[in-house]
């Protein structure tokens, strides 16, 4: 798709947070015309500066809108964008296609179709991976579900904001896929700062050993990416920890649905819970590194 077709597409986005604000930043800079929503209102300005449309409500980002991204938290929170007062439904127009790009339930998804198609509303669910970083860069991974006739029409916003678009089923496979997607890179994330505290206790130069074995098989988008957090036991964002703690809850109910048993699922589950409990749920989910210091040094060097 062209520029000037590009600029006869109308978008709406709700929820410009950590990733949504960078998200619709790309689709301003490819130009769609775009109208913004955040439910705090000041997170609108960088947009509206650069020349999207401030939306009240969700449902007027969603109006005369063709595709509408939502980028919110959690279940509820995307419950709430879409069917709450002012919601996206009763904005959005027959023949419009929503896209949830945010990580949550598979079920609900499902639900959220059923109730939208009642109003003649597509849905895609096209969760993300690439961080914080994938969606400065418009580089992210995105695992799209819902009908091929849906999926396509969203392909071009979605590509706007990511390197790869891969349609890999029906309604709820994206936000099945994230879930397979969470559970690997969590256990990467344990397994980085297991690692890594290992070398700092045996007295290692990490720079270096991170140097030496990141070019071996243990490479990895969290050694790369989030090992000196680790190192400097400091956890900008990021991915909040939070969120990853949902992410787990997430596969761990569908595991649970589909009698999987998961162990290091499990144990990061609780590793995360302590990390919380110790007041660092708003850190970047590389924080578990420091919930294992505690836990090996009995302090936080
Ligand atoms: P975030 O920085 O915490 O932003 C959350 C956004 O959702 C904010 O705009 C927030 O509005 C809005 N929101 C939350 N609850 C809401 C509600 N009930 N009604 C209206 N708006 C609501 O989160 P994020 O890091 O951007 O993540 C967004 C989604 O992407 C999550 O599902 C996350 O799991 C997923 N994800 C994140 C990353 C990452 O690296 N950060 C990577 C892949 C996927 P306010 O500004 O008013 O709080």
């Amino acid at each position: 798709m062209d520029g000037e077709s590009r600029a006869g597409v109308r978008v709406g986005f709700v929820g410009l947070g950590t990733m949504g604000s960078r998200m619709a930043r790309r689709l301003l800079d490819h130009g769609f015309s775009l109208s913004v929503h955040n439910r705090t209102r000041d997170r609108e300005e960088p947009l509206t500066s650069g020349g999207a449309r401030r939306a009240e409500t969700p449902a007027g980002a969603a109006s005369g809108a063709g595709v509408v991204v939502v980028m919110v938290s959690d279940t509820p929170d995307v419950e709430e964008v879409l069917f709450g007062p002012h919601g996206v439904a009763e904005g959005a127009t027959a023949g419009a296609v929503v896209v949830d790009m945010s990580t949550i339930s598979p079920a609900a998804t499902r639900e959220f179709g059923r109730r939208l198609s009642g109003l003649g509303v597509g849905l895609v669910d096209a969760p993300v991976s690439g961080g914080s970083e994938g969606a400065e860069r418009g580089t992210l991974a995105v695992m799209a579900g819902g009908s091929p006739q849906d999926v396509e029409k969203a392909r071009p916003v979605l590509e706007a904001m990511a390197s790869t678009v891969t349609h890999v089923g029906p309604l709820g496979s994206g936000q099945l896929t994230k879930a397979v997607n969470q559970v690997i890179v969590g256990g990467t994330y344990l397994a980085v700062a297991e690692g890594i505290l290992l070398g700092l206790r045996a007295g290692l130069d990490m720079e270096a050993v991170i140097e030496a074995i990141s070019h071996g098989a243990c490479r990895s988008w969290v050694l790369e990416n989030r090992s000196a957090n680790m190192l400097r036991d400091d956890y900008p964002l990021g991915f909040r920890l939070a969120l990853h703690r949902k992410d787990l809850r997430i596969a761990l109910e569908e595991a649970a649905a589909a009698g999987v048993e998961m162990p290091l699922s499990s144990l990061l589950a609780a590793v995360e819970d302590a990390a919380m409990t110790a007041g660092d749920g708003d850190a970047d989910v590389s924080v578990v590194a420091r919930e294992l210091r505690r836990r090996s040094l009995g302090t936080t060097p």
